[in-house]
């Protein structure tokens, strides 16, 4: 069975006044990642990626369809058994959001304390995830003072910080220069291959894609139009 099963999914935003019409976000998507898998999923500005994550995150509900995440039906569920279900999942942003209020250590601590992991278990957990991510020295610096490539390491280590299977990237290296990208993308290939962790890639960006991942499937349109392993779809005709 796959990590991330999607059938006949649509999403449909309903017109926001009376004479404005409804948007066919997602339009009847089937969707497999299997675990292990490093998916990229892209498409122009628009095309309904970031409606296709936040419907496996759920943080949109399906408008018809059936999602399931590790086997759990999601759509339909309630807002109790969802929040199980986020718990799961970790994610990563274009803008980083991190806390600026807090130390990188704070950072990758915040979701261990929202789950009421105990402070001892904590620390343990934050000090191997900051030498994973190679931020051990930073853990007490504020994340004000870090470099676009550091600030996107310490949302690694707080995304990783649930042990999640599912990693959903949204736009993760689009605020990045060509090298630092290259730099955040190695250690996502690490954290698929040394922990196992399936990644989703969400970006308009071919060349991130290209670089990372194993399977892509092309947006337009809400629509999946082409797709398969990443050399195939992207070699020329
Ligand atoms: P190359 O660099 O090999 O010329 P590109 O990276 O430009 O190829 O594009 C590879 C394939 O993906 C092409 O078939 C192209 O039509 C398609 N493509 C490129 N950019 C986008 C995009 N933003 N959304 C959807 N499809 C795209
Ligand atoms: P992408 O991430 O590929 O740029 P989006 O998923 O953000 O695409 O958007 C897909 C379509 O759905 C667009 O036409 C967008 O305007 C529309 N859309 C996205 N979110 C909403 C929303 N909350 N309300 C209404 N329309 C939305």
């Amino acid at each position: 069975m796959a990590l991330v099963e999607m059938r006949g999914v649509s999403k449909v935003f309903p017109a926001a006044s009376r004479n404005g019409t409804a948007v066919r976000a997602i339009d009847d998507v089937d969707l497999d990642v299997e675990a292990g898998d490093i998916y990229g999923i892209v498409g122009y500005s628009g095309a309904g990626k970031s409606t296709l994550i936040r419907l496996v995150n759920a943080l949109e509900s399906a408008t018809s369809g059936s999602i399931r995440v590790d086997g759990t039906e999601i759509t339909g569920l309630r807002e109790r058994q969802l929040q199980r279900v986020r718990l799961g999942i970790g994610m990563i942003f274009q803008q980083f959001n991190l806390l600026r209020s807090r130390t990188v250590y704070g950072n990758v601590a915040y979701p261990l304390q929202v789950a009421g992991v105990g402070k001892a278990e904590a620390h343990e957990r934050v000090a191997e995830l900051l030498q994973f991510v190679g931020l051990a020295e930073k853990a007490h610096t504020y994340t004000d003072q870090l470099s676009g490539g550091q600030k996107q390491r310490v949302g690694i280590a707080r995304a990783l910080a649930i042990s999640p299977k599912l990693l959903l990237a949204d736009e993760s290296t689009s605020a990045l220069d060509p090298e630092t990208t290259q730099e955040v993308l190695g250690l996502l290939r690490r954290v698929n291959a040394e922990l196992g962790i399936t990644i989703m890639v969400i970006t308009h960006e071919m060349e991130v894609v290209k670089s990372i991942a194993h399977k892509v499937a092309v947006m337009e349109d809400g629509r999946i139009v082409e797709r398969g392993p990443v050399f195939d779809v992207f070699s020329e005709p």
